[in-house]
């Protein structure tokens, strides 16, 4: 059997790609009647190929795929590669198409939402942050107009209007979060014409493995304005001045830490002689807990950066700045105390919705990324999601080396810069993966010491993102980036423009070191994935050392080894062992989504049963009915002495406030619980029964109190000015809202476990 052709064939555990391979031929034989045909017959041809329902037909696929790459290659000027309608097929057929990077996935990712549009549905591309979503939908639009369909993007900044247009097209762009804080905003309208997204049908998945996997259990939060939280100065000018093991201690993992009883008595004094533990005010310990919590685990550049005079989060995953996102209101008010920076608007949380919960909205989900094969069994699991590995177009030519071992971090970051100044004589161009903000702008400071010059990609600087790294393959350069998922532009050796590619290919191409490998294997191969695009040479390396967090926290054993005079370890046991740490992380991750999911299922199902009746309030007069039913007297004098309508819309207004109240009030219960529970429960039963067994019967009376709760309102409506003031009766939406994201790794243990200290009192010891 040819290379070519075993290739194509794909591998075992993935799905089988020769039902695909094998009408390649015919595709490619109805390219030469296609290229006869004016633009106009080609869009005909295209939106002839509506007249039926999905699945395409096998004729109708090769139909569809011919006269896709026909149009691409009219309108890009790029003709789809045979592995990218391969892709193709595989998005149809609702699989994530594992795709190298550099192989166009765009491309692949356009025809198949094309080819579910001319079919009737509506397709959501999803992507990882506003740019991509904007710069993918803006490219790929002549290709959609030739075939027909519409497309719209949406970013942050669009209007209400924008959104609803965008929404209105075949095919919308949009940022995961940015989609995801729509639907919670429309789930609280009082007016069904508000509403911006439609009913879901097809969401196509950018970047599959980070959302599905890595941000599935992060919530998307709306948060509505409430009384403000004030930051407690004087506590982080008491927690400054602790000192750590004396003071306070941290645990293994960095998630946790504890107050020593020396610290308690130097707490106790600097506060005046209060006492901690005093039952009388168990108002301080919170504080101090809070306080401790932002000064010692979350650090400035590492977890948050300081910007414009406010405290802005990384998001962990992906390195970058999340716009308007914050910790919970007693957590960022304590960060904010210890930077010293003002407070911000504190709020409540009106809703939230996991990544997970928001993409299993859609019927038909599909995705693509460079690294799927490793988390199959996590996508088969939680989405039902199959993944077809789609072979590269040129073969993969990389050199991935194995991983160098050291005993400290000096010696490992000496071993990098001297790699590095090995490398870089030669022109070579060189990208560095870190494992965070402020790791990278250490090491690209060691490197200027070392006469290197290097250009940091990190979260201080993701306007020039894009930029940073369409140039990070010219001759002679030097990257520093944090992890590499969702930085969604292609390294082209010699540059954007390509110039200079023949020098750079001679050097070698790029070579990707990592410092550090990361909590699991797929985000490594995402960084090397970053050299060898389309068949260009390049070399891999990563750099690990025996006080990386990764082995620290997950090898069974750190100490015991030998080291050469550069303080090497070359021995083949020890090398396994930071394999064998990243697979116990890998677990740990897997376990903990596991978790979170488990949770959300019983908070989605309670949620839904709330929205279905939401729906019917908001849109067939539910709400009315119920009132009439329940204060008939009340509900027939003022339809007399208003109007029916009138009498309808306060119904209405009031039964979706009650529910709406009723739920954001059940969402603070269930988040408590859960947060509580592990603590009550460790070790003894099954938290997650537990938080079932509490959380269903407080469920049971939902409807019906809110229900109760919206007549009462309603009997005592006041009538100003010859309309019904539901003001009156308190019923008024949040002055302001505003949306975030909770990044739940690492702090939601930490957060646990902080909560359920501040509960539990002195000496509870955290969850895993
Ligand atoms: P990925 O997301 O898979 O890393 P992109 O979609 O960003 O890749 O595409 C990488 C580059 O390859 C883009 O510059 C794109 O224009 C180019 N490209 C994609 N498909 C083709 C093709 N069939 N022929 C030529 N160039 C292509």
């Amino acid at each position: 059997m040819a290379e070519s052709v075993r290739r194509l064939l794909g591998k075992p555990g993935a799905v089988d790609l020769r039902p695909y391979t094998k009408l390649l031929p015919a595709i490619e034989a109805e390219e030469e009647g296609l290229r006869e045909l004016s633009d106009g017959e080609l869009t005909e041809k295209a939106i002839d190929l509506g007249y039926a329902e999905l699945p395409y037909s096998q004729n109708d696929l090769v139909s569809l795929c011919a006269v896709g790459r026909e149009a691409a290659r009219r309108t890009l000027d790029e003709r789809p590669f045979d592995v990218q309608l391969l892709g193709v097929m595989a998005l149809l057929d609702g699989h994530v198409a594992e795709m190298a990077t550099g192989e166009g996935k765009t491309l692949a990712g356009t025809l198949a939402a094309a080819g579910f549009a001319l079919r009737g549905k509506r397709v959501h591309v999803l992507s990882v942050n506003d740019y991509l979503a904007r710069r993918d939908a803006e490219w790929m639009g002549p290709l959609y107009a030739m075939l027909g369909v519409t497309v719209g993007s949406v970013s942050e900044e669009s209007t209400v209007d924008e959104r609803k247009q965008a929404y209105g097209c075949d095919v919308t762009y949009a940022a995961v979060s940015e989609l995801g804080f729509d639907v919670l905003r429309d789930r609280m309208v009082t007016d069904v014409d508000d509403r911006v997204v439609p009913e879901p049908h097809v969401a196509i998945i950018d970047e599959a493995d980070s959302v599905l996997v890595d941000e599935a259990r992060v919530p998307l939060v709306l948060a509505g304005a409430a009384e403000a939280v004030a930051a407690d100065v004087e506590m982080a000018d008491v927690v400054r001045g602790l000192k750590p093991r004396l003071h306070y201690e941290v645990d293994g993992e960095g998630r946790n830490v504890q107050l020593t009883d020396a610290g308690i008595d130097a707490v106790e004094k600097a506060l005046g002689g209060v006492d901690l533990y005093s039952e009388d005010d168990t108002s301080v310990l919170p504080q101090v807990n809070l306080a401790l919590h932002a000064h010692v685990l979350l650090q400035r550049d590492v977890h948050y950066v300081v910007r414009d005079g406010e405290v802005r989060l990384i998001n962990e995953s992906r390195g970058r700045i999340a716009l308007l996102q914050r910790w919970p209101d007693g957590l960022q008010a304590a960060v904010e105390a210890k930077e010293k920076v003002a407070v911000s608007q504190t709020g409540e949380v009106l809703d939230s919705i996991t990544v997970q919960s928001l993409v299993l909205r859609y019927p038909t989900l599909a995705g693509m990324t460079g690294t799927a094969m490793s988390v199959a069994e996590q996508l088969r699991e939680f989405y039902e999601l199959e993944v077809a590995v789609v072979p590269s177009n040129k073969p993969n030519v990389r050199e991935d080396h194995g991983a160098l071992l050291y005993a400290t971090r000096e010696e490992k970051e000496d071993a990098l810069v001297a790699k590095v100044e090995e490398i870089h004589k030669t022109g070579r161009p060189i990208l560095i993966g870190t494992q965070d903000v402020a790791e990278s702008e250490l090491l690209a400071e060691r490197l200027r010491a070392a006469g290197l010059e290097s250009v940091v990609l990190n979260a201080k600087n993701d306007a020039d993102e894009a930029s940073i790294i369409a140039e990070a393959g010219t001759y002679g350069a030097i990257t520093v980036s944090t992890q590499m998922a969702g930085r969604g532009t292609d390294i082209r050796l010699g540059g954007s423009d390509m110039t200079d590619r023949d020098r750079v290919v001679e050097t070698g191409g790029l070579f990707v070191m990592g410092f550090g490998r990361y909590p699991s294997s797929r985000l490594d191969g995402q960084l090397r994935g970053r050299a060898g695009r389309q068949g260009d040479p390049g070399d891999s390396i990563f750099f690990v050392s025996m006080d990386d967090d990764l082995l620290v926290n997950h090898a069974p054993e750190t100490t015991g080894y030998k080291t050469t005079a550069d303080g090497e370890i070359t021995d083949e046991g020890w090398l396994a062992m930071v394999d064998h740490a990243q697979r116990v992380s890998e677990g740990q991750l897997l376990e903990v989504h596991r978790n979170t999911w488990r949770y959300n299922k019983l908070i989605d199902v309670q949620r839904e049963v709330v929205l279905e009746h939401r729906e019917l309030v908001l849109s067939s007069g539910q709400g009315d009915r119920h009132v009439a039913a329940d204060r008939r007297e009340r509900h027939e004098e003022l339809v007399e002495e208003l109007d029916a309508d009138e009498v309808a819309r306060a119904a209405k207004l009031i039964t979706l406030y009650h529910l709406d109240r009723g739920w954001t009030d059940h969402n603070a219960f269930l988040s408590e619980l859960r947060e509580g529970i592990h603590l009550r429960y460790l070790g003894r039963r099954d938290p997650l029964d537990e938080f079932n067994r509490e959380a269903v019967p407080v469920f049971k009376g939902f409807l019906d109190g809110a229900r109760a709760r919206a007549a009462e309102s309603f009997e005592e409506l006041e009538v100003v000015d010859g309309e019904l003031d539901v003001s009156s009766v308190g019923v008024k939406r949040p002055s302001m809202t505003w949306t975030y994201m909770v990044h739940d790794h690492p702090f939601s243990s930490a957060l646990e476990t902080l909560v359920g200290r501040l509960k539990g009192g002195r000496g509870t010891s955290n969850g895993d």
